[in-house]
């Protein structure tokens, strides 16, 4: 096993991107002048196409998507800077233009795990062969389960079950789950296919107002909360950071660490923003590691 090293904050952190494997040494104090300044994850919006008109989409609609050549410079910058992983997401990332050649060079290029989010729909035996060995770990979106899924996402949910049969062959994955009015009865529903398909983790993300939705009610957020304290389930669970975590028996994954230091994101307009949600940002030049200072000098 190689790890990579990241100084943080809070001791020295051991990643292995092949096993997923994190060991935080705390009882190392890391002089301030060391602390790694790049953000410890990255999640990127490669660009904003995506052909699925989930109405809870919070992806830009106007069309854009990042250079190339920047993104694989800006990855670079990142690696030396400490960062641990980036995240592909869009819009639909395999929409992207030689989509699984980026995530080749950059595996092959820096030290990073390089993982991405997907509907699946566009997800073929040859683009999972082409994307071998060049991601550490993939998300899937399933928004609900048979009926409730196809009602959503207009698509079979017979199509979604064959990509995740698909992924099974490429790399560890993860199910992913926006929970709203729509989905809050399916719980069970997708804890169980997670579970059948042989995913390894059901992400759990409370759905966030948008211009067209109001997000999760409160009664529904409450109902999330009890399902989570009380299901078994052989899948493990994550929730989103919403506040709604607080209310449960979450593990944080670097005790204090703050939410710069954890996570930044790039849209596809080439705005670093704190997350993808957020309103404000700064544009990336040249140097992304500069932009994240910026960034932190507005918060
Ligand atoms: S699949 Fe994702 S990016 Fe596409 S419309 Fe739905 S939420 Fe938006």
């Amino acid at each position: 096993m190689s790890c990579k090293i990241r100084m943080s904050a809070s001791g020295v952190h051991l990643f292995d991107r092949v096993s997923g494997v994190n060991v935080l040494l705390d009882e190392v104090p890391v002089p301030a002048e060391f602390v790694s300044r790049a953000p410890r994850y990255l999640s990127v919006a490669l660009t904003n196409a995506c052909e699925l008109h989930c109405v809870y989409c919070y992806a830009p609609k106007h069309a854009a998507a990042l250079d190339r050549e920047l993104v694989l410079a800006w990855a670079a910058e990142l690696d030396a800077g400490g960062c641990l992983g980036v995240g592909f997401g869009g819009g639909e990332p395999t929409a992207y233009r030689r989509f699984a050649q980026l995530c080749w060079d950059i595996t092959k290029s820096t030290s990073m795990a390089v993982t991405f989010t997907t509907h699946g729909h566009r997800l073929t035996p040859e683009l999972v062969d082409s994307l071998r060995e060049s991601v550490h770990f993939v998300r899937l979106s399933v928004d609900g389960v048979g009926a409730t899924y196809e009602r959503l996402r207009g698509r079979p949910f017979a199509a979604v079950v064959r990509a995740a049969g698909l992924l099974a062959s490429l790399a560890p994955f993860g199910i992913n789950a926006v929970i709203n009015a729509d989905t809050i009865g399916d719980l069970d529903g997708l804890a169980v296919f997670a579970d059948e398909v042989g995913a390894c983790e059901l992400l759990l993300l409370p759905e966030q107002p948008t211009a067209a939705t109001s997000g999760i009610s409160d009664a529904d957020a409450q109902c999330l909360v009890e399902w989570a304290a009380t299901t078994r389930t052989g899948v493990r669970l994550a929730i989103s950071r919403t506040g709604l975590e607080a209310a449960l028996p979450t593990a944080e994954t670097i005790p204090g660490e703050l939410p710069l230091d954890a996570h930044m994101h790039l849209d596809a307009a080439g705005v670093l923003r704190p997350h993808a949600y957020s309103p404000t940002g700064v544009p990336v030049g040249a140097s992304i590691m500069e932009a994240a200072q910026a960034l932190r000098e507005t918060q």
